[in-house]
Order: C-alpha cells, then structure tokens, then sequence
C-alpha cells in the first residue's frame, strides 16, 4: 500500500527549492521561511544546516527586530559555483558570474562578420577568462546563451559546442527572455516583461521560469485594425514600435509625456488581456529612458488601478542589465537540480 503520494526524497528536494527561492530574493531567517514558505521550523533547520554544510549557504549578521532575540540570516554562497554567459547579436561579449547571477568579468567578444566562426572564437574567449580569473572549469555550473530569435540556429550550433568543450550543460535564450527572468527573480506567480525599441519584444516567466512561446507585438489591441504580416489585425507592435510612433507623429522617448499616454494605452489594451489570462503579478517594461521611465509606469499605473496587487517595473535596457541578466536562467537551472 502506498503511504503517501510523493515518496520522502521529492518532498525534501522540493522544500529545498523552496528554501532556495526563499534566500535567493533576499538573506532571511530561518523562522522567516518558515512561517512564508509554510515548513515546519525543524526541516528549514535541518535543510539549511545541510545547505550551510555542503557550503551553498552561510550565516550573515543578525537584524535587530526590536523586540526579543536578533534572528540570524542566511545568505546565498555567490562564489560556491560560477556561470558563463554568451551574448551573440546586439550585445557581444563573454562574461562570467557568480550564484547570485552578478557579473563579475567580462569580455569582448569578436568574432568579425562571419557567424560561422563564431562557436570556435566564444570556446577560445571563454578559455582565456577563466584562465585570467583563475576560476578552475570545476567550479562552474553551466554555460547561459543570449542570443535573439532570428539567430536561434546559430545559438543551438552554438550550444552543442559548447557542450562538447567544456562538458558543462548550457542553454539558449533571447536577451529579452533573459532580462524577464532576472527581474522576476522576487515574484511568485507570472511576470511579462515588456521591451520598447525598434521591435516590440516580450517575455512571459512563471514562478523564475521561461515561458516559451510568442510575442506580444502580435497581440491584436484592434481588430478593424490595420492588416499585420502576422494575418491578424490591429497588432500591438503596429502602434508602438518605434518606427510606429515616428509613423503616428511620435516621439520615441517614453520621457516624452504625450508618447509616454499613448504608449500607456496601448499597453493596457493587451495588458488587460493578458492579466486576466496569466495572473500576472508583475509587469516590468523596458527600453531606454533618462527619467526610469517614470512618465510611462505612472500612466500605466493609473490604468491598471482596478487591478490591485500588479507589481510595476521600470529596467533600463544597458549593457550593464544585458551583462547581469545573461546567467539567470543557467543560474536558476543550477538551483533547480540541487
Ligand atoms: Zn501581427
């Protein structure tokens, strides 16, 4: 007879993510993840010790509560392990971070104008930053590919060498699947990340993991709308992609108040949709703005009032965000298997 319905070890391997998720957002105490995470005191105790143990976690300084005795916080280890990231496309550069997915090297990445080359020159980079920052293959977790979808086959060629060199494992994702995951990494539940420019680009996690799938530039806002190459009609990314803003006497800047109202409305005509259907806990836009995309958020949080609990974001799309993104999925993946 069965005593239960999942046998003791996936029980603890899952009550060890949940730990995991837990520390990964911020340090916190053991009662802390107890009393969020719904774990009874003893296992977080007896699951964290053997984190501490295997050196994943460390004790960091108490907090003073105010009142009573000062818990002590776990922390994640962020050099116990070491990923590599890979940006081929807009952003070319090779760099390596730590556990807690922060760039810590990086390098330029030139691989000329001949893509074909490109998996050998990323091997040879990779092999001279690692030997430059004396960090032993050993010690590395797995190999985070960024490249855009227009690319996705040189990414898998990309990939399997990768594989096959350093025996590590690796996995490909767009730039703007990359940048969901590393700004939804505090929220449970789903988050779409929405990326302003030239193209309208999206990515939807759910619960820190990708969810692979289409694009919001073709969700239909209006169906009298003009005819998309996609056969629908009225798509979002015929409105506000640049190119479409400078079309409708726009400017591109979301820091413009006139773009920053339009853009808003367009926005939440898909965004609407898109809540009810995902349950979306944050929404999080990204493109390039002098003011943190101030004028923008605030527009579309006046929009989205009814829709109590949506979290609101605003990532400069930077180098540096591109740099500290690229590891997050690989990084996630890692945390996943422990
Ligand atoms: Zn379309």
């Amino acid at each position: 007879m069965r005593s239960a319905v999942y046998p003791l070890s996936n029980a603890r391997s899952d009550n060890r993510l949940i730990i995991f998720k837990h520390v990964r957002k911020a340090p916190i105490s053991r009662s802390d993840i107890s009393k969020s995470a719904g774990i009874c005191k003893s296992s977080v105790t007896a699951l964290t010790n053997q984190m501490i143990s295997q050196g994943l976690l460390t004790e960091i300084g108490a907090v003073d509560t105010g009142v009573g005795r000062r818990p002590v916080l776990l922390d994640i280890v962020a050099d116990y392990g070491y990923a590599v990231g890979v940006s081929v496309g807009r952003d070319n550069f090779v760099c390596i971070s730590d556990l807690k997915a922060n760039a810590i090297v990086c390098s330029d990445l030139d691989y000329g104008d001949e893509p074909s080359k490109a998996p050998q020159k990323i091997k040879e980079t990779i092999e001279e930053i690692l030997s430059l920052s004396n960090i032993p293959l050993k010690k590395c977790i797995g190999i985070g590919i960024s490249i855009s979808e227009c690319l996705r086959e040189l990414g898998e060629n990309i990939k399997q060498e990768l594989e096959r060199a350093f025996g590590l494992p690796a996995r490909v994702d767009t730039p703007t699947e990359l940048l969901c995951t590393a700004n939804a990494s505090s929220c449970d539940g789903s988050s779409i990340l929405i990326s302003l420019g030239d193209e309208l680009l999206s990515a939807v996690c759910i619960d820190g993991k990708i969810l692979k799938g289409g694009n919001i530039e073709h969700f239909s806002i209006d169906c009298n709308g003009d005819a998309c190459a996609c056969g629908s009609r009225g798509c979002l990314g015929g409105y506000v992609s640049d190119e479409a803003l400078r079309k409708n006497g726009y400017s591109t800047s979301p820091d413009n108040a006139d773009t920053a109202e339009y853009i808003a409305e367009k926005l939440y005509c898909a965004l609407i949709s898109v809540c009810n259907l995902l349950a979306l806990k944050r929404i999080i836009v990204c493109g390039t703005s002098e003011e943190n995309g101030e004028k923008l958020i605030n527009a579309l949080r006046e929009r989205l009032q009814s829709k109590a609990g949506i979290e609101l974001a605003w990532v400069e799309l930077s180098f540096e965000t591109a740099r500290n993104s690229v590891c997050s999925a690989i990084v996630n993946e890692y945390f996943e298997r422990q």
